[in-house]
């Protein structure tokens, strides 16, 4: 059964999208059966799998809404080594036409349901904003992976996140753990980055990943050949860091099933 991870951050540009092409294609490396969820209307994560978004029959909308399934929206992702839900803008309309369903905080985990045997790994991309579609992804997941930035206005919104995540789990899904704050475009010249880092280790101890992903183009670079930036220069400090952290992955949800 598949383990489902939600990456989250209601701030915008904090390299959610970056670190679930990544880890995706990192644990992929490592043979993992991994489906990436894109539940973005921009539709990042589907274009960074190599898939593109103007060419879809079936994507995560018809999903949400019973027009289609998992299995029949599915595309695989080529560069990557593996499956992709994939989105466009189409998606934004979700938001609205949800409202009149039942359950509908819960639409995109009852999709998930019919696939859960076909992977190890399923990762949500979410989009940058507390929304219907956030709390579609936060329903459907066992954790929540959170990139953050090293800076000084980092740790502003994450008591919202972190109060929305308590109260979906106390209502909608009892599952529901943060599996940890990953500190993300990191540059150990900074002294704040260092400073920002150092504070997140004491408020928050080990909810904070070992593996740090350093600043690299080659990261920023890779998206517009439609290829995960682990695939497209694997040797680059930011491919390096990212397959690290499947690696870390894979030990942490060892410690989630105790
Ligand atoms: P949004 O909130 O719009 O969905 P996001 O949180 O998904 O954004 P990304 O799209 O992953 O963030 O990253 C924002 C920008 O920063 C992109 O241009 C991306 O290429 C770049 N970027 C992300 N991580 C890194 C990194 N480690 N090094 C260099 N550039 C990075
Ligand atoms: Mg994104």
């Amino acid at each position: 059964m598949a383990k489902i991870f939600c990456v989250a951050n209601q701030k915008g540009g904090v390299g959610k999208t970056t670190t679930t092409v990544n880890l995706a294609a990192g644990l992929a490396k490592l043979d993992q059966r991994v489906l990436l969820v894109d539940l973005d209307p921009q539709g990042n994560a589907t274009m960074g799998a190599g898939i593109n978004k103007a060419k879809l029959t079936a994507s995560v909308y018809e999903v949400l809404l019973g027009m289609s399934d998992v299995k029949t929206a599915r595309l695989r992702s080529e560069s990557g080594r593996f499956d992709v839900l994939p989105s466009n803008r189409e998606l934004a309309g979700a938001e609205v036409e949800m409202v009149e369903l039942e359950n509908r905080e819960k639409r995109l985990r009852d999709a998930l349901a019919l696939v859960a045997q076909d992977y190890d790994f399923i990762l949500i991309d979410c989009p940058p904003a507390l929304s219907m579609l956030t709390l579609n992804g936060l329903c459907a997941a066992h954790g929540v992976i959170i990139p953050m930035q090293c800076e000084y206005y980092a740790l502003e919104g994450l008591s919202d996140l972190a109060n929305t995540i308590k109260k979906v789990s106390a209502s909608l899904n009892p599952d529901l753990k943060i599996v940890g704050l990953l500190r993300v475009m990191f540059d150990p010249r900074m002294t704040l980055s260092q400073q920002v880092s150092d504070q997140l280790e004491q408020h928050f101890g080990d909810k904070v990943f070992k593996t740090l992903i350093p600043r690299n183009v080659r990261l920023a670079e890779a998206p517009s050949y439609g290829i995960p930036g682990v695939v497209f220069d694997p040797s680059s400090k930011g491919a390096q860091a990212y397959i690290a952290f499947g690696a870390e992955m894979v030990e942490r949800i060892k410690l989630l099933d105790k």
